[in-house]
């Protein structure tokens, strides 16, 4: 089941839920200095709406909402400045750039004003909410309008710039097939995983083991051209079985320091392991 997820480039948040600017009553956000909106879901477009670009996806399956609810899920957009890629039934990908921000209708910036409803798309997808003396105008609510940081899931890769909700936070795959720690000690490498403490708090998160993600990445930033320092009271067998390779190809690697013995290691001695 797919998880749903706010996915923006930036997330900027220019006007809260039932702010009295012009969400009174209403669990929208607007979101300014993005680039786009990525679909939270697989879904269908059910409805478009001219006066202010507005689209309705709805998802093709039951989603999961970030407090844990397991439910059909409908998101409405307004603003965008061109819809006209977008029509009823045009079927969107779950992290396909969908929507994005503009102009169209009545606003004070561009901006894309999302707002999630409970369920399948019904009726005519929303309904007339409290007059908003700020703009001179109602507010449009989504049915079933539901807080959005209980619905998605914020994806990790989310620029925050300005946001004052606590969001739980999209683990890739923490619900599907776990990755290897391989894998994942790949991807701490490459920065996917934060640093220090986040990195511990996340990776558990996530359900993986840190100690044994960490010295795994240590191995691999070691991996080639590793030496080890003989201690006293080492056989080239330990050594070799420490390292999981095969004692003979370690000391033929190193005749020219350990000489034509190998039984006969030295302490100090500094042998060269290769994988
Ligand atoms: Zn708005």
């Amino acid at each position: 089941m797919e998880k749903a997820i706010l996915n923006v480039d930036v997330l900027y948040i220019s006007q809260n839920m039932n702010s009295n600017f012009s969400h009174n009553g209403d669990l929208a956000i607007d979101i300014s200095k993005l680039k786009y909106l990525k679909a939270p879901f697989t879904g269908k477009i059910k409805r478009k709406y001219s006066n202010c670009n507005g689209i309705w996806l709805e998802s093709s399956k039951k989603v999961e909402y970030a407090d844990g609810t397991i439910d059909y899920m409908t998101i409405m957009t307004l603003h965008d400045n061109d819809v006209s890629d977008l029509y009823i039934n045009k079927k969107i990908k779950r992290n396909e750039i969908y929507y994005q921000p503009g102009v169209k209708g009545n606003v004070t910036g561009s901006h894309i004003h999302i707002a999630v409803g409970k369920g399948k798309f019904k009726g005519t997808g929303w309904y007339k909410g409290k007059y908003q003396p700020k703009v001179k105008a109602y507010a449009w609510l989504i049915n079933n309008q539901y807080d959005i940081t209980k619905a998605l899931f914020l994806h990790p890769d989310v620029k925050v710039s300005k946001n004052s909700y606590e969001w739980k936070i999209y683990e890739e795959k923490s619900n599907n097939l776990k990755k290897s720690n391989n894998e994942i000690a790949k991807e701490v490498i490459q920065g996917k995983w934060d640093n220090g403490n986040m990195r511990k708090k996340r990776l558990e998160e996530a359900g993986y083991n840190y100690n044994e993600i960490q010295d795994l990445v240590n191995e691999l930033l070691n991996n080639d051209n590793k030496y080890y320092i003989v201690q006293k009271g080492d056989t080239l067998w330990d050594i070799a079985m420490k390292y999981k390779v095969y004692w003979k190809d370690l000391y033929e690697e190193n005749k020219d320091i350990i000489g034509d013995n190998p039984n006969l290691i030295k302490p100090g001695q500094r042998l060269l392991i290769k994988f």
